[in-house]
């Protein structure tokens, strides 16, 4: 498949990407559990280049603009998450300053056949009944970069 859209639940917010993704992952930690209402989030990651198209009018949250209550002591900051201001689906967000990657809800592309997460975070506080995922590599809490 050459090409993918990810949308939010109501279908106003659109994201067009071309290609495979950079890399999937998923992360147990306490802001992704918290934001995503899920036991954890499912990211994947696209270059600038890849992405085609980006349709509707997103909001933004980005815990550094908002009246000095952000995600205090998280390496959350910094990202500002785009999500559809009617249903509230999270679709894609961009870290401040670029880094010419976007990252890209799994969950809004609905394929069964998406490529399987290659690396795990914050495995600590991974859920009791979600077993690890067969062949990717598992960080405790967030890999040395
Ligand atoms: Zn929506
Ligand atoms: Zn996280």
């Amino acid at each position: 498949m050459d090409e993918r859209i990810g949308q939010c639940g109501c279908g106003r917010l659109k994201i067009r990407v071309r290609g495979e993704p950079l890399g999937v992952a998923r992360c147990h930690c306490d802001f992704c559990q918290k934001h995503t209402g899920s036991a954890f989030r499912l990211s994947s990651f696209f270059a600038e280049d890849q992405v085609l198209e980006i349709t509707g009018q997103p909001r933004v949250y980005n815990g550094l603009e908002i009246d000095g209550v952000g995600i205090a002591d998280s390496v959350e900051r910094g990202v500002a998450y785009h999500f559809c201001g009617t249903c509230g689906s999270t679709v894609y967000w961009v870290w401040e300053p670029g880094r010419g990657v976007y990252g890209i809800a799994v969950g809004s592309f609905v394929d069964p056949d998406f490529p399987p997460p290659t690396m795990e975070v914050w495995t600590e506080l991974r859920h009791r009944w979600v077993p690890p995922i067969p062949d990717a590599v598992a960080h405790k809490h967030l890999p040395d970069v």
